[in-house]
């Protein structure tokens, strides 16, 4: 039995990614029978989607929503922590690394986490609740947000369920929130920077981090910059964000001779660890960065966008999957507030998060000029204390 006294809603949850499965997994508890549909297959079974970013900062806004439901310590198992930040200076191959601490303590730290392995986590919680049934490859075609039906495309062909509640949690494409668009049913805008990413590995040596695995690893190098964060393997992933076009962007290092030698200038110390330079180069896909913002978020007290689909960020503050933890905290506590009337606690949510999600937006474009400049200068290095990646 749910709050309400009766067995429950019928939710459908529209992606299975980090937003989706916790959604899920805090929808079940308070008794409502949710159905999760995701585009892609069993990633516990196929392996992480490529193209998208490898791991992740989870910091105390994700862990809470994660401890509440006594996920924390399941997910932290293999979590790096990274208690400051290292930066690598320019120019000079040995020259001195400035670490720069989260906290005044030096105690407190931000933790590497792979993003395959906590969307494995959280569907594994999510699929263990008897309220929750999984689909998968059921890519979203159309909806209808006045009925509550979907039509998915699965391999067999069209299938098309209702529900009484349908929750957009399909991550910055959102097709939930396309078809909201197409029933003139909320608005969207969508500013993509003139910079992407691209990622690329340092291997173990000898079994052991190249890196120190106790921080996040800045080159900042003024208009761009590159970041390291440890995985459970000993690897560090690296991640270049440069401009897509104009001189010293991706557009411009076409040649292998051309890679080497601006990553001999820029990143000297990188080199002689990333035995794949030119391949990975070459190989690795550039990612979009972007911000989407949309108003209404939710429709009718029956369909509602959560996370990425409602508001994605640029990664700048390591904020974007943290925020979207703390949407389902909200969410939940909108529920409480309303007697677990969806009718009542969709209108809340989109009236007291939105404020919240528009700061952190500001915020993480604010701090790609702190991460890719401010951090080199001698302010940080002279101990002023950083609040975050
Ligand atoms: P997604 O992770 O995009 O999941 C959406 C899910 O919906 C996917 O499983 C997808 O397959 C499914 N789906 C999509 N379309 C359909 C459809 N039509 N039908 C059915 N299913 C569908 N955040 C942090 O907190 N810390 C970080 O350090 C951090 N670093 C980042 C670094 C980079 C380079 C990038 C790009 C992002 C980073 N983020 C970080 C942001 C974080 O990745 C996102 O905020 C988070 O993944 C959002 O989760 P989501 O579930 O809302 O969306």
């Amino acid at each position: 039995m749910n709050s309400r006294g009766d067995s429950g809603a019928d939710v459908a949850i529209v992606g299975a990614g980090l937003t989706g499965c916790l959604l899920a997994c805090y929808l079940a508890r308070r008794g409502e029978r949710v159905r999760l549909f995701e585009r892609r297959a069993d990633p516990r079974l196929t392996g992480a989607e490529r193209g998208r970013s490898i791991n992740l900062a989870l910091s105390e806004r994700g862990l809470d929503a994660l401890r509440r439901i006594g996920l924390e310590h399941a997910v932290l198992a293999d979590a790096l922590p990274m208690r400051g930040r290292m930066i690598h200076p320019a120019g000079d191959p040995d020259g001195e690394l400035d670490f720069q601490p989260y906290s005044a303590d030096g105690e407190r730290a931000i933790n590497s986490i792979s993003r395959g392995a906590l969307n494995n986590a959280l569907l594994d919680a999510a699929q263990a609740l008897p309220e929750v049934e999984v689909f998968f490859e059921h890519r979203l075609d159309r909806f209808d947000p006045a009925t509550g039906a979907l039509c998915f495309d699965t391999p067999t062909g069209p299938v098309r369920p209702e529900a009484a509640v349908v929750l957009g949690a399909d991550g910055a494409g959102s097709a939930v929130r396309g078809e909201l668009l197409r029933h003139d049913a909320t608005t969207e805008t969508l500013d993509f920077l003139d910079y992407g990413y691209k990622e690329l590995t340092i291997p173990a040596v000898g079994g052991e981090f190249a890196l120190d695995p106790g921080a996040l690893h800045i080159w900042p190098r003024g208009r761009s910059m590159m970041i390291a964060l440890p995985n459970p393997d000993r690897s560090f992933t690296c991640t270049l964000f440069w401009p897509t076009s104009g001189t010293a962007s991706f557009a411009s290092l076409s040649s292998p001779a051309a890679v080497q030698r601006y990553f001999a200038e820029q990143y000297p110390d990188v080199v002689p660890l990333v035995p794949d330079l030119v391949t990975e180069y070459r190989e690795n896909p550039v990612g979009l960065l972007g911000t989407v913002q949309c108003a209404p978020w939710q429709t009718g007290g029956r369909v509602c966008l959560l996370g990425d689909a409602a508001h994605a960020i640029v990664p700048f503050y390591g904020q974007g999957a943290n925020c979207a933890f703390e949407d389902v905290v909200v969410l939940d506590a909108c529920l409480d507030r309303t007697g677990g009337d969806w009718s009542a606690a969709l209108p809340l949510f989109d009236a007291e998060r939105r404020a919240d999600t528009e700061a952190i937006a500001q915020m993480a474009l604010a701090n790609f000029v702190e991460m890719r400049d401010k951090v080199a200068s001698p302010a940080f290095k002279l101990g002023k204390r950083v609040e975050h990646a």
